[in-house]
């Protein structure tokens, strides 16, 4: 493959996914601090935060959602916290756990709305990566530090990212555009843009795209896919 993917992206396995956390966990444990609550930041912190509680035998587990919202057509994507609920959370050490620190909007504001409407006694922040390039803060625990941005696919929003990543290739591909595409054809600018293969993949591909026919978003002909009309903005 010629030079670096477009949108690279490092596919994350479940067994990653279990030693990373193993590592994050060795990390609270070494800092001698004990939090007596995790919060997952849904929903990329679900897995990794519900994996700290059995490595750091912690019962207390709760989630806030943060969303991103596009302020204006050209703005910045800005995150808030969808269902902004409280709890008395005083004399307690929380620990908020995301999967991913990558602007670092998204912990930063969970850790600031948990502090002022929780009223713990002390809030940290963990995450299984640090994107230390560009990230505006600097998680308390972390396992990995990337300096080199790329787009871990975990292995919970496979089939979510894989349908992105199909519509994204069809829409931006100037060799793609306007046209019907055989699935080989997809199947290889697909690793141009991305640096994995479909096959990587597994079930997931052929699953994504029987998804993005049946909601419209891609047509079936004989001869490949393209987008539906009115889809090719
Ligand atoms: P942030 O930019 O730190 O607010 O990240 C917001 C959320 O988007 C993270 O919690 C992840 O779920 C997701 N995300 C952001 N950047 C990446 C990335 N490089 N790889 C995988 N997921 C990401």
């Amino acid at each position: 493959m010629a030079g670096r993917p477009r949108v690279p992206v490092r596919l994350v396995s479940w067994d990653d996914v279990v030693e990373w956390s193993r590592g994050l966990a060795r990390r609270v444990e070494e800092s001698g601090w004990r939090p007596d609550l995790v919060v997952a930041v849904a929903r990329g912190g679900f897995v990794p935060a519900r994996l700290l509680c059995d490595f750091l035998d912690v019962t207390n587990l709760l989630s806030v959602q943060s969303q991103h919202w596009v302020e204006a057509a050209r703005a910045a994507e800005r995150a808030i916290l969808k269902f902004p609920y409280t709890v008395d959370a005083s004399g307690l050490n929380v620990l908020v756990v995301d999967d991913i620190v990558d602007t670092g909007e998204t912990l930063a504001l969970a850790r600031d709305f948990i502090a002022r409407e929780w009223k713990p006694r002390e809030v940290r922040i963990a995450a299984l990566q640090w994107i230390s390039s560009v990230a505006k803060v600097r998680p308390d625990y972390y396992y990995l530090e990337v300096r080199e941005w790329v787009w871990f696919q975990y292995p919970w929003t496979r089939l979510e990212d894989l349908q992105q990543f199909i519509l994204r290739v069809l829409r931006e591909d100037e060799k793609l555009a306007g046209r019907v595409v055989g699935e080989e054809e997809l199947r290889s600018v697909f690793v141009e843009w991305y640096g994995v293969r479909p096959e990587d993949f597994g079930w997931y591909w052929g699953e994504a795209l029987e998804r993005l026919v049946r909601r419209g978003d891609l047509e079936r002909t004989p001869q490949g896919y393209r987008l539906a009309s009115g889809r090719r903005g």
